[in-house]
């Protein structure tokens, strides 16, 4: 009888996660490399991300920095041809960067912020992920997460071209599921709750927000970016080996709520 634990082993792996400098991206890239994975810590910022590889490597831990703004299509060609340089492979991609530069009514905003979102949290992930591809295909294997929002399910906080993007990115890993399962690769989306990080730092510092929002909610309190990283190091991994195509919400009941 084989160990079933070890079906969580990323021993051998290699994982990229956009956005890992800080917040969920970094506490799913720890994850990922305390289950055994190489990692590749990217952003925008070459310090910051040389900063996290340092800290894992410090920790026994293996990792790697390499700068990416995944809004510019040279980056995201280098992220992965550095990935393979470096390690010679990718099993693992996490499309978790993500911006949010507009709060407020649909009509308030502009073309040049909604061709921004969507080039950033749309389009990047789909063009990373057909970058991805081949390597994943030649393995015959292959799992990519990409990190949406509550708000990609249910309009919430008056996010409302946010939202779009994110229930674009929904649309986008079920085909991605749909059309690359017969390759081995399974495609599959997290979906938060509200996450104490930098990015959400105008919600949860208004304490009425916070308050009013977490009386109606079944855990009754925001969560840490610690909380997010166990759903990605299963879905990464062999234990999560017949997943794919699916929306996997980690909200503190959000979804059920009200
Ligand atoms: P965060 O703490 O602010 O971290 C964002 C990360 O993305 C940083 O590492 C940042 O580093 C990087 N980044 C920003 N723009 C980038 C770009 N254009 N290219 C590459 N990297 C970029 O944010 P977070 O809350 O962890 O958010 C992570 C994901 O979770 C996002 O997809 C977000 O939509 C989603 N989410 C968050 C919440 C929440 O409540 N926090 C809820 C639902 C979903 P640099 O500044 O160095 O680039």
């Amino acid at each position: 009888m084989g160990n079933l634990n070890s079906k969580f082993d990323l021993s051998g792996k290699v994982a990229v996660i956009t956005g890992s400098s800080q917040g969920i991206g970094k506490s799913i890239a720890r994850g990922l490399a305390e289950n055994g994975a190489k990692v590749v810590v990217s952003s925008r910022k070459k310090e910051a991300v040389d900063k996290v590889a340092l800290e894992f490597k410090t920790n026994g831990l293996e990792a790697i920095g390499l700068p990416c703004h995944i809004g510019d299509p040279e980056q995201r060609q280098s992220l992965i041809a550095k990935t393979i340089e470096a390690y010679g492979r990718i099993d693992i991609l996490v499309n978790n960067a993500a911006i949010n530069p507009y709060y407020g009514p649909l009509e308030g905003s502009d073309e040049a912020i909604f061709d921004k979102i969507m080039d950033v949290n749309v389009k990047a992930p789909w063009m990373l992920s057909n970058l991805a591809l081949p390597h994943m295909k030649e393995k015959g294997a292959g799992s990519i997460i990409n990190i949406s929002s509550v708000e990609g399910l249910r309009p919430g906080f008056g996010l409302g071209l946010y939202s779009a993007t994110k229930s674009a990115l929904i649309m986008l890993t079920k085909h991605q599921a749909k059309e690359w399962g017969r390759y081995g690769i399974r495609a599959k989306v997290l979906c938060p709750g509200l996450i104490k990080t930098k990015f959400s730092q105008g919600l949860w510092t208004n304490e009425k927000l916070v308050s009013d929002f977490t009386k109606s909610l079944p855990l009754g309190r925001i969560a840490a970016p610690d909380e997010m990283a166990g759903m990605v190091m299963l879905l990464a991994s062999d234990a999560g080996s017949y997943m794919t195509g699916g929306v996997y919400v980690a909200d503190g009941g959000y979804m059920v709520s009200g």
